[in-house]
């Protein structure tokens, strides 16, 4: 098979050698006394509960479900009681949840009707297990079934890309989900996904640097004429779809809309290996490999962990003591810092971030040296020296500053617009016509400009402010983010 070199085109940046990066060692977790299971987990919607307190359940039992609207089901991931049902605030969001206390057991209940030979089960038979085990719910549009699991049916699929590309300054390791016969059993997960979306032609993206993975996926894939694989610098942020898209495909993003909605479905690394678990070993969705990132832990490991664990549990045995830490789930660059350590990890989990919390700013930082420090601009040494040990902290390095415009948060833009002239727009609040059509409403929010800013501007921030204001027709227009052509599965994401 031939590897396809691509080029990043427009912007972005390379996050390089940082302390705390997740080492290749997994940690199988204790299952905890008592879990919270949320009834929203990842793509659709909430479910309605189907169990009550009192009742003993079994690893895998579904508890959740619903078949009329947009969701997948949600399982039990330990064996116990159910101690009670209650409204969570999970990832900004109330949600009902299912408290469970467990027996001490970790044996689990599979799947009726998953098989070894998986190529014998029909389609209806392969899609009915992937519903049933909730891996339809991972990553951002669900894989589509005969079950409401997207806004897409299998057949409208043209497109699926699988990444691995590893793009943040924390990732989990690919080494680590692909361990020994992991790598063919995801493989073989590929090859269930294709018999699901057979219309569809296959891309497999992949860190070019490396180039072992690469050659073995090649290996194992020597036969199969359905898929190509794509080596990609590992820049942020390439893992996005709407960046991720247009840089394979070469297909114009439906900014505000999802992948599925122009017939593509973009599904990580570890997704395939759950396809495999669920068809093949009848695993229902209980059970993620989270890693642990950045300064904050006794050791960088990654860990398998029930669904519903809370990150008390996990932060009471690996947190380092004596010192404060900020703690973030999934990215650092775009998601916000955790404000309760009761927050359950979902099935969505997959990277736990610890960063020391430095309350002192350091006044004329930029005149320092700053041997360990990540910069873009010129201002700290470490930008004109190869440093192999940067490390990530909460300071925020020096005073606000006006914008100087030096064009760095222009240079890494991934979606090709002027982030500091449409921030000044939003500043000014002069949300009309004009800003945009400098394209306010193609920021796909990267936080990439905030990260590189010079003048430690929120670039971000504003410009997502300027969106909700002309998206809440407070500037006395009405919906701005009109689909430039036909969309697939329209109907079905608004009633999302
Ligand atoms: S947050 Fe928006 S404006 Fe800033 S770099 Fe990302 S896409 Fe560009
Ligand atoms: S990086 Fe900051 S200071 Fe530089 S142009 Fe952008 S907003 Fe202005």
């Amino acid at each position: 098979m031939k590897v396809n070199y691509k080029k990043f085109s427009t912007g972005g940046y390379e996050f390089k050698d940082f302390k705390g990066n997740p080492i290749n060692k997994v940690i199988d977790m204790e299952i905890p006394q008592t879990l919270t299971i949320p009834l929203k987990q990842g793509f659709g919607g909430e479910v309605s509960v189907i169990v009550k307190p009192g009742e003993y359940v079994k690893a895998g039992q579904i508890i959740g479900i619903d078949k009329n609207a947009i969701s997948s089901p949600v399982h039990s991931s330990i064996n116990g009681i159910v101690e009670e049902i209650k409204t969570i605030k999970h990832l900004n969001k109330e949600v009902n949840a299912v408290v469970i206390k467990s027996d001490g057991t970790k044996e689990w209940q599979p799947l009726e009707g998953h098989s070894r030979e998986w190529n014998k089960l029909s389609t209806e038979q392969i899609q009915k297990l992937l519903y049933m085990s909730g891996v339809t719910s991972l990553d951002k549009s669900g894989i589509p079934t005969i079950f409401k699991s997207s806004v897409i049916s299998p057949e409208q699929v043209e497109n699926v890309i699988v990444y691995g590309i590893g793009t943040e300054p924390f990732n989990i390791s690919l080494s680590v989900l692909l361990q020994d016969e992991r790598k063919s059993q995801f493989v073989t997960g590929l090859k269930i996904l294709k018999k699901v979306m057979s219309n569809a032609k296959f891309y497999l993206a992949v860190n070019k640097k490396n180039s072992k993975l690469i050659q073995e996926l090649n290996n194992l894939l020597f036969d199969v004429d359905w898929i190509e694989l794509y080596a990609l610098p590992p820049k942020y942020p390439l893992e996005l779809d709407e960046v991720l898209i247009p840089t394979i495909l070469g297909k114009k993003y439906p900014y505000g809309y999802l992948a599925a909605n122009i017939g593509v479905i973009a599904l990580s690394m570890q997704t395939v290996t759950q396809v495999y678990d669920a068809v093949v070993q009848g695993k229902p969705l209980i059970e993620r490999t989270v890693a642990l990132g950045g300064t904050g832990w006794k050791e960088n490991v990654h860990m398998k962990v029930r669904v519903g664990t809370s990150i008390e549990d996990i932060t009471s045995l690996y947190l380092k003591e004596h010192e404060s830490y900020r703690l973030i789930l999934n990215s650092m660059l775009t998601n916000k810092s955790l404000t309760s350590k009761s927050l359950p990890m979902d099935r969505t989990s997959s990277v736990l971030i610890a960063l020391k919390e430095n309350k002192e700013r350091e006044v004329f930082s930029w005149l320092r040296a700053g041997k360990n420090k990540d910069s873009y601009s010129n201002a700290f040494l470490c930008s004109l020296m190869k440093v192999s040990n940067k490390s990530c902290d909460t300071n925020i390095h020096g005073e606000y500053r006006s914008c100087i415009s030096c064009g760095f948060c222009e240079d890494v833009c991934p979606v090709d617009i002027i982030p500091h002239l449409i921030q000044k727009y939003v500043k000014k609040n002069m949300l009309d016509e004009e800003v945009i059509d400098y394209g306010i409403f193609n920021c796909i929010g990267c936080n990439l400009c905030s990260y590189v800013c010079t003048s430690k501007i929120d670039v971000a921030k504003d410009i997502r402010e300027g969106q909700e204001k002309l998206t809440k027709d407070e500037c006395g227009r009405d919906t701005i983010v009109e689909p430039y052509f036909d969309l697939i599965g329209l109907k079905e994401f608004k009633n999302l």
